[in-house]
């Protein structure tokens, strides 16, 4: 406790906010709060099934079977019926709210009806420290820590980044890379504040970068800030992070593939960019051919692992729940079978998309799809 004494004040003297500087042995309350949560419009996040109105997913709608899938998603297409049937069959119940989120022909987005999860290390070194919409990963290696993504504003990348990283034990100044999947404010929104704590070096698309900087979201590019290309090997100390361009979600979306450990066995993780089915058609193939690409690099490397920026591309709030109650087994592990279902549920589900969109401009009947107001998060 002495040590984490020491390094609350350290941190404090760094000019962090002056509301949790603490001069003494570190308790919860001496971190930066959580901010109040407020919630939801039922609507936001459809409609809940009887039996799943309880925490960890607040409620969350979850499509497991094809029958659950047809009654969700009100796809009229024949092609985009047969599509999000094949892809409620991939995701084999694996991922109920993940499935429920990516047939896009469903309402609600990104946001959720949730208590925030626990901060929580997931695989060795490797933490999960978001909030209940978004997964923020922090990821030691021997020459510190690369963080993926910043929350969307100063106040929540203090709460939940520097907060998590603080109740697990780690020194938020430790982090030396901060790549940043796309151009959201969500994912954007604290990168100021936590270069300007850290003097970590940024990573990200050129493309994004510069809208991001254009948008005034993002610092303009510094010495030692990075643009991220496809198949780049990304290396801080003893680990190397492969990028993966998978444009659609944004047009220069980055995903990410890099080797775990837990209990001594070697995985290779997944973790996927962006996750909200764009509105327009060609955005929606080109975010399909991404896919694709992204599954050559997870049969080349053996991926077995499925993470994503958004509670709702992993099922993480269940996941971290459930490994928070048991710490015996990793529910992120699903294996070679699942990670090749999970990519053909998500491509189905855009290819449902795709079909429906052709359909309602073919038949001059526009359905909620084209006209639903997306929270393409
Ligand atoms: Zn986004």
């Amino acid at each position: 406790m002495q040590k984490l004494g020491e390094l609350l004040i350290s941190v404090a003297v760094a000019g962090l906010a002056s509301q949790w500087v603490i001069d003494g042995a570190a308790s919860a309350q001496d971190f930066p709060p959580y901010p109040e949560q407020k919630p939801l419009a039922a609507e936001r996040q459809g409609a809940i099934a009887k039996g799943r109105e309880d925490p960890p997913n607040g409620g969350r709608p979850e499509i497991n079977s094809a029958d659950e899938m047809r009654a969700a998603s009100g796809y009229s297409a024949p092609g985009a019926v047969r599509y999000a049937t094949l892809a409620a069959a991939a995701a084999d119940g694996k991922w109920g709210v993940t499935t429920y989120y990516r047939c896009k022909n469903t309402p609600g987005g990104t946001a959720i009806n949730a208590p925030y999860p626990a901060p929580l290390e997931v695989f060795d070194g490797v933490y999960s420290i978001g909030d209940h919409a978004n997964n923020i990963w922090a990821i030691k290696t021997s020459e510190g820590i690369i963080l993926l993504d910043a929350l969307g504003s100063r106040e929540n990348a203090e709460a939940f980044i520097v907060g998590n990283m603080m109740r697990l034990g780690l020194d938020p100044k430790d982090i030396k890379i901060i790549i940043v999947s796309h151009n959201h404010d969500d994912h954007t929104g604290g990168v100021e504040y936590l270069k300007d704590l850290t003097g970590a070096r940024l990573g990200m698309t050129k493309i994004d970068w510069d809208a991001a900087t254009a948008e005034g979201a993002m610092p303009a590019k510094a010495d030692g800030d990075f643009y991220i290309v496809d198949g780049q090997k990304i290396t801080l100390g003893d680990r190397t992070l492969t990028a993966v361009f998978t444009p659609g979600h944004t047009p220069g979306t980055i995903s990410l593939l890099f080797p775990v450990t837990w209990k001594g066995q070697d995985h290779i993780a997944t973790y996927a960019g962006g996750q909200g089915s764009p509105n327009e058609l060609a955005e929606l193939v080109q975010f399909r051919t991404s896919l694709d690409h992204l599954a050559v690099f997870n049969d080349l490397m053996q991926s077995d692992v499925v993470l994503s920026n958004h509670t709702v591309g992993d099922d993480g709030l269940t996941k971290v729940a459930a490994m928070t109650a048991d710490p015996s087994v990793n529910p992120y592990i699903v294996g070679r079978e699942a990670v090749i279902g999970y990519h053909e549920m998500w491509r189905a589900c855009l290819s449902a998309d795709i079909e429906q969109m052709i359909h309602d401009g073919a038949t001059g009947d526009p359905t909620a799809l084209a006209a639903r107001e997306g929270e393409p998060h």
